[in-house]
């Protein structure tokens, strides 16, 4: 393997590599391995954890990687393993539904400053696999991802996951951890999807809460206030309060009022 310490990260594809091999063993023996399972890993980087669930070993393991300065490492492996493959691309874009076979499971240490439009975009593909994800995070987003109502962390991805599922952290993780060391803390976060698969596949739904939590200071009323003919009747209707704030409401409120307008 390529010393990691010759490779200029950069830290617009937030190159922060792994290094602590009890992090790694740590998230191999989190994700339940096992043979029939077809794996799904982004931004692969110098190939610790990809070279790790090919070893635990796995019917498929697809990484999508953007630095083609890491095409040689990345190639060797696939060289190494016909259960392998990688695919150079932008995993915010990557059109993940002709994947064969297609992934159940997603394990990644993924850069950090695509988090939310990452996540957002792999769930559109729920109906088709994903079920359970795995996730190094930056902290602040794992705290963002599993935030309960009427907290300050909540906000639109969260609410999406909750009500397709559940997320939770199951360990922090120290930035000495990571070469470069980086300036934040980290957390493995679990994801699983398992009901309201295709929810995210009407625009409608993120549009609703997009514009519900536009203005974190203003109450929902005055946030959604004409948007899909929304006022104060529709609101109490779905059992929500006009002046309470977006972040009070709990997934149960969002969807009806979602399902209110989306029937209009
Ligand atoms: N998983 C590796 C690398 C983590 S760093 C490890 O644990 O060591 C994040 C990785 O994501 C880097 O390799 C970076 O090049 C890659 N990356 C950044 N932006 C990306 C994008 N939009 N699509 C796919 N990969 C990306």
């Amino acid at each position: 393997m390529k010393n990691p310490d010759d490779f200029r990260a950069l830290k617009r594809y937030g190159q922060n590599f792994l290094i602590d091999k009890n992090i790694l063993r740590l998230i191999i023996s989190k994700a339940e391995l096992k043979i029939s399972d077809t794996v799904l890993e982004i931004g692969a980087g110098h190939g610790i954890l990809t070279r790790a669930l090919l070893e635990n070993g796995v019917n498929f393991l697809h990484a999508v990687e953007l630095d083609t300065r890491l095409e040689n490492e990345l190639l060797k492996i696939q060289d190494r393993y016909n259960n392998f493959k990688i695919h150079f691309d932008d995993a915010v874009k990557f059109d993940y539904e002709n994947l064969k076979p297609f992934p159940n499971k997603i394990i990644a240490n993924i850069p950090y400053n695509i988090t939310t439009p990452l996540i957002w975009h792999l769930l559109e593909y729920a109906e088709h696999g994903f079920n359970y994800q795995l996730y190094m995070l930056q902290k602040e987003a794992a705290e963002r991802l599993t935030a309960k109502p009427k907290t300050k962390a909540r906000y639109p991805l969260g609410i999406t996951i909750e009500i397709m599922g559940s997320a939770k952290i199951i360990h922090d993780v120290p930035p000495e951890c990571f070469r470069p060391v980086p300036k934040v803390q980290s957390a493995i976060t679990e994801i699983r999807l398992d009901k309201n698969l295709t929810l995210v596949k009407n625009p409608l739904w993120s549009k609703l809460l997009h514009t519900g939590f536009q203005h974190r200071r203003k109450n929902i009323l005055n946030n959604l206030r004409g948007f899909m003919n929304i006022d104060e009747n529709l609101l109490l209707s779905a059992s929500i309060q006009p002046n309470a704030r977006a972040e009070e409401l709990t997934s149960e409120q969002w969807i009806k009022l979602f399902n209110f307008i989306a029937d209009k």
